[in-house]
């Protein structure tokens, strides 16, 4: 037990709380630490694919949307590894994913207060009149000792778990996994004579051409089965990528839940799809690979729902449905790849302390302020602030998970909670103006 009562406790390091924890570093008034399960920081790494780059232009790295002179610039980690050179001869704007990771690691190993192996698995909210504030458990993961902290706010950045549905659960991992533990698997799985993918976002092309690649030295047969009607190209257009700006999530927030949601249907083409390169990329792999009448080396079906798996012998069945023409059919492989997405992960304390105080918009989705704070049913009293970097799309719209709006989101919480502009908080900031007046 630990009497101090800090200013901030952020529960998660990930690229939100990192990034948050580096803009914190100038601000002194402000005290923090941050706690993460994992014994290091690591970015997702059963996907760090070599040659995948991240979505977002460098620009967006932790902190030059708030700061551009700040030393835990992308600019900076790359000056200090000596490869400002060949990036800037590459003529780069796109981050590889790998090298993310290591700038991110870099910046870590640099922050003061951030606790790795130590799982947060309570909150408590102490609203005592005289000294409100909230004791943060957090156990080693270790010695599975608990030990409480105190703080005045929260930050909640535990990100994304992964989506599988239930129809696929409960098969030997080595066999049937989800894109989250690739990396993990990629050697076991590249030994077995047939792989099929299910699903056709990002992640599953990016293990596709992947796959693709190991092909040159194993044999083994490929599949991809997509519910969606076809492999798409995500919008990457300037007026689209205009969404991802403070000023749409001011609109977009100040929207009804209603108006919310319709807007998100609206914005498909900017939520779903594959980075227009990788395509070209797989595109250009299959075209390279069917040379001489040469037989394709992967089926991709669209069209195509995958009901559920099921086991047969040392062969898993796929039972898949092509949904437009109503034909029902089944399909055995050796390993599957599930590419099928992830969901906000809300810890399970979170519910049993939290549910019955706060504001909720549906029953899965909490109310939240502009600038990030949950809003409990006392709020006027209220001067302790749970803030939330997880589990915003309804609320802040579709650049609820990006990593270039995470800085934007940071210089709120910072500003406010210093009650003064320690960042510029910028608006105005693209051509499109989405509210009259
Ligand atoms: C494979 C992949 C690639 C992506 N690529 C891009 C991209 O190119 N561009 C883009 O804009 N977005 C991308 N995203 C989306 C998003 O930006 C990232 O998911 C990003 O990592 C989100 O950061 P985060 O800090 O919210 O969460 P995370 O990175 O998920 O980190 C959360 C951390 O909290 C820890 N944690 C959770 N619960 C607890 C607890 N109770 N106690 C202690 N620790 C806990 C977790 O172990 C984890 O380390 C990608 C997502 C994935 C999955």
């Amino acid at each position: 037990m630990t009497d101090k009562l800090h200013d901030i406790i952020g529960i998660g390091i990930g690229p939100f709380n990192l990034g948050l924890a580096a803009l914190l570093e100038d601000t002194p008034e402000l005290d923090a630490v941050f706690f993460d399960e994992n014994p290091k920081f690591e970015w997702h790494p059963g996907m760090l694919i070599e040659g995948t780059v991240l979505t977002i232009p460098f620009l967006a790295d932790l902190v030059t949307f708030a700061d551009p002179t700040s030393r835990f610039s992308y600019v900076n980690y790359l000056h200090e590894q000596n490869r400002l050179y060949e990036f800037y001869i590459s003529s780069k704007s796109m981050i590889p994913r790998q090298e993310y990771n290591d700038y991110l690691q870099w910046t870590a190993a640099q922050l003061e207060g951030l606790h790795f192996g130590y799982e947060v698995v309570d909150v408590i909210d102490h609203k005592d009149a005289s000294n409100p504030h909230y004791e943060v458990v957090v156990k080693n993961t270790s010695t599975k000792n608990e030990t409480s902290y105190f703080t005045k706010h929260v930050v909640m950045g535990t990100g994304s778990e992964p989506l599988v549905p239930s129809t696929m659960t409960g098969l030997p991992e080595a066999d049937v996994l989800h894109t989250s533990r690739y990396m993990y698997e990629k050697e076991n799985l590249v030994q077995s004579p047939n792989i099929a993918i299910v699903g056709s976002g990002q992640s599953a092309i990016e293990v596709l051409l992947d796959l693709l690649k190991e092909q040159e030295n194993k044999e083994f047969q490929l599949a991809l089965f997509s519910r969606s009607s076809g492999l798409f190209e995500l919008e990457k257009g300037e007026f689209g990528l205009e969404f991802f700006s403070p000023d749409f999530v001011d609109y977009f927030h100040a929207l009804s839940f209603k108006e919310r949601n319709e807007t998100l249907d609206t914005l498909g083409a900017l939520r779903k799809g594959i980075n227009p390169d990788t395509l070209r990329d797989l595109y250009e792999t299959l075209y390279h690979k069917t040379i001489g009448q040469k037989e394709q080396p992967v089926m991709i079906q669209p069209n195509t729902e995958v009901q559920h798996l099921s086991k047969n012998q040392d062969k898993y069945v796929i039972h898949c449905r092509q949904w437009q023409v109503e034909n029902s059919f089944e399909y055995e492989t050796n390993k599957v790849i599930l590419a099928t997405g992830y969901k906000p992960n809300i810890p399970d304390w979170f519910y049993e302390r939290f549910q019955h105080d706060i504001e909720w918009e549906d029953d899965k989705r909490y109310k939240v302020t502009r600038d990030y704070r949950l809003i409990f049913h006392d709020q006027a009293e209220r001067d302790h602030y749970f803030f939330t970097l997880t589990n915003l799309e309804h609320s802040h719209g579709t650049a609820a998970t990006n990593l270039g709006l995470s800085v934007q989101r940071n210089i709120q919480i910072i500003n406010f909670l210093a009650e003064r502009e320690v960042y510029p908080n910028r608006r105005n900031t693209i051509f499109q103006q989405f509210r009259m007046g």
